[in-house]
């Protein structure tokens, strides 16, 4: 089955979900004309039906080929990338100075959920290229930022990310690669990479490498990492390729998911050393790195998001033509569709407003984004970027765990035939695996939530974001709509418990440091389902009186109905785990090791 766009959804979150409506209106976009993002997001629907989601299945079955030092990717792969390319959709958010569109981080979230329904392993290349530009555009030299950004931002060459070794995971400070000065001004790189995404692919002539390594005199830790663009092959003056570098893939991994995108091991150093070009300053490394790896988890989430929708569209249209049982009640012969079975209606439900929740928090946090930086005032763009920081884990977190429970739910939903790889349910569960662990582990990103950005100022961008939920839970309460049924009343103790929760991990961050450690994962959840439950419930009453979201408000409003009374009610459960829950997990050691 294919994948269309839900474009209706999709602009109902953007503009009122996520607020761009209201920071287009305060003026924060300047003269952005917001008219435009309904035919940008309808033509890269468009796209991706027609060209992105046949290859999916394609590249699942067909995988990619390493063969000496050269990796090729699926049939119809190069292709589509050129014509993906060509049609400008690489450059959409990308700077105009380099030949970029220079049109909003929200407008190309929207469209990064899009490649990542449709073909989400083909996305992930673009993905990576992003975030390289951005690191480069913000931290690189001139004279990088001349040869390298134009080719990047246009998608001639694309970007890799290379932190991972085998014994530097999470822990980025343990990297080995080592880098050493020349008397050019440039530098030699040896050592091993893996777990590459798009190390080495046949789409493009050249690849541009951004590679963590550490210079002979560097300070241990991630106090001692620098950031080196390293170039597959090295640019001539006049702008042609000239030699092959030092930096090869040398392995590729056999993995559950994502087959069609390259996972490689990148060896450097075996004929004398890569050549690299620092960016930014030596031992400044993990500052550049971090302007990547925000835009990159947020754009992770959106993978989530995408996998999502595509399972749930697919669940939803087998779930209208398999026909088993009868609805209950319904007399005479034969058999009804399973979509009228409650338990098949709460699945569709869960699935499709799990989705919905997780896309606007996504979506949010790029307006925020955009804001951090497109703003005149200097206390709204201090705000915006530290709402952007709040939400960054929380994007990448629970919409990419969100993205596996629907996509095991759209698996569920096919019954025996979801187990069989042919109706394509089991790839999106497959694929959907590694959303959740790389680009930092949702673990890591749990913790970060509580450690920094919770703590951050007391909790400041915490409070306020509860004010502005507050005043959408009263406007629900208000409303008076029987439709809404209990909706006002879950959120309001839904944020009462985020509230609770919150207090008490900022008390523990300093003072008992594992318990607050011991919540990070639960609460990060009770987090995303309270946000996304009212900012479901703020969709809904849009729809309802500004007639958004194509003059259908009651869909609006059951979807958000159905999230604060079937998901948005864990948090009180939630609560409990954070804060009972921590000491039998600190005691846990007397279970594991006893
Ligand atoms: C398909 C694929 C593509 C990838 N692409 C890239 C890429 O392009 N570039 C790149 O650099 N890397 C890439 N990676 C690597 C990926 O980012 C890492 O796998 C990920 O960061 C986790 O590191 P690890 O595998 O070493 O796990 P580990 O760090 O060993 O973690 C194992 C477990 O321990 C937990 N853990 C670790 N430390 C802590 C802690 N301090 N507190 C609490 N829990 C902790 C983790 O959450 C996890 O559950 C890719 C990986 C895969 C599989």
């Amino acid at each position: 089955m294919t994948y269309r766009a839900p474009i209706n959804d999709m602009l109902l979150a953007l503009n009122h979900g996520a607020g761009l409506q209201a920071a287009l209106k305060a003026g924060h976009y300047g003269d952005f004309d917001g008219d435009i993002t309904a035919a940008v997001l309808e033509e890269a629907g468009k796209f991706a039906t027609d060209m992105l989601a046949p290859l999916n299945r394609i590249g699942d079955e067909q995988g990619i080929k390493l063969a000496d030092g050269k990796v090729t990717t699926a049939p119809g792969w190069p292709d589509a990338y050129q014509r993906w390319i060509a049609a400008g959709w690489n450059a959409v958010s990308g700077p105009e100075a380099f030949g970029g569109q220079g049109l909003p981080l929200a407008i190309n979230a929207a469209c990064t959920e899009i490649w990542s329904a449709s073909n989400v392993a083909f996305g992930l290349c673009p993905l990576l290229t992003l975030s390289a530009i951005e690191a480069l555009d913000a931290h690189g030299s001139d004279e990088l930022k001349r040869i390298y950004l134009e080719k990047l931002v246009s998608g001639e060459w694309t970007g890799t990310m290379q932190l991972t070794e085998p014994q530097a995971g999470s822990d980025v400070g343990a990297l080995r690669t080592r880098a050493e000065r020349t008397s050019d001004g440039s530098y030699r790189i040896k050592g091993t990479k893996i777990f590459i995404t798009y190390g080495d692919h046949d789409m493009t002539d050249n690849i541009v490498h951004f590679v963590l390594a550490r210079l002979p005199d560097a300070p241990a830790s991630t106090k001692g990492i620098s950031l080196f663009l390293i170039p597959k092959f090295l640019v001539n003056a006049d702008g042609s390729l000239g030699a092959r570098n030092d930096i090869y893939a040398s392995g590729i991994e056999h993995k559950l998911g994502m087959h069609a995108a390259p996972t490689c091991t990148m060896t450097m150093g075996d004929q004398g050393g890569a050549i690299g070009y620092l960016i930014g300053e030596e031992n400044r490394g993990m500052l550049c790195m971090f302007t990547m790896m925000n835009q990159a988890r947020l754009a992770v989430g959106l993978e989530g998001v995408g996998i999502a929708d595509r399972a749930y569209q697919q669940a939803l249209a087998f779930a209208q033509e398999r026909k088993q049982g009868r609805a209950v009640g319904k007399k005479g012969d034969g058999m009804d569709a399973i979509i009228v079975h409650p338990d098949v209606k709460r699945m569709l439900m869960q699935m499709r407003s799990l989705t919905a929740a997780a896309r606007t928090i996504c979506y949010a946090t790029a307006v925020a984004l955009d804001v951090s930086v497109r703003a005149k005032d200097a206390k709204v763009r201090a705000d915006a970027a530290a709402r952007g920081a709040l939400l960054t884990p929380i994007a990448k977190a629970f919409s990419t765990d969100i993205g596996n429970e629907v996509a095991y739910l759209g698996v569920q939903i096919h019954g025996g035939m979801g187990f069989i790889e042919e109706t394509g349910a089991a790839q999106h569960s497959r694929d959907a695996r590694i959303t959740s662990i790389y680009e930092g582990t949702n673990g890591i990103q749990s913790i970060d939530l509580v450690t920094r950005k919770l703590a951050a100022n007391g909790g400041a961008a915490v409070w306020t974001l509860l004010g502005e939920l507050t005043e959408i839970v009263i406007r629900v309460e208000t409303s008076n709509d029987p439709a809404f049924g209990t909706t006002g009343a879950k959120l309001r103790d839904a944020l009462n418990s985020l509230d609770r929760t919150s207090r008490w991990l900022l008390e523990r961050v300093a003072s008992a440091p594992n318990e607050a450690l011991a919540g990070a994962t639960p609460y990060l959840r009770l987090f995303g389902s309270t946000l996304g439950g009212c900012m479901l419930a703020g969709e809904a009453l849009a729809a309802r009186d500004a007639g958004d979201g194509n003059g259908d408000p009651q869909r609006y409003v059951t979807l958000a109905r159905f999230f604060a009374e079937n998901m948005t009610v864990q948090a009180a459960s939630l609560e409990k785990t954070v804060m009972d829950g921590a000491d039998a997990v600190n005691g846990a050691d007397a279970v594991l090791l006893g």
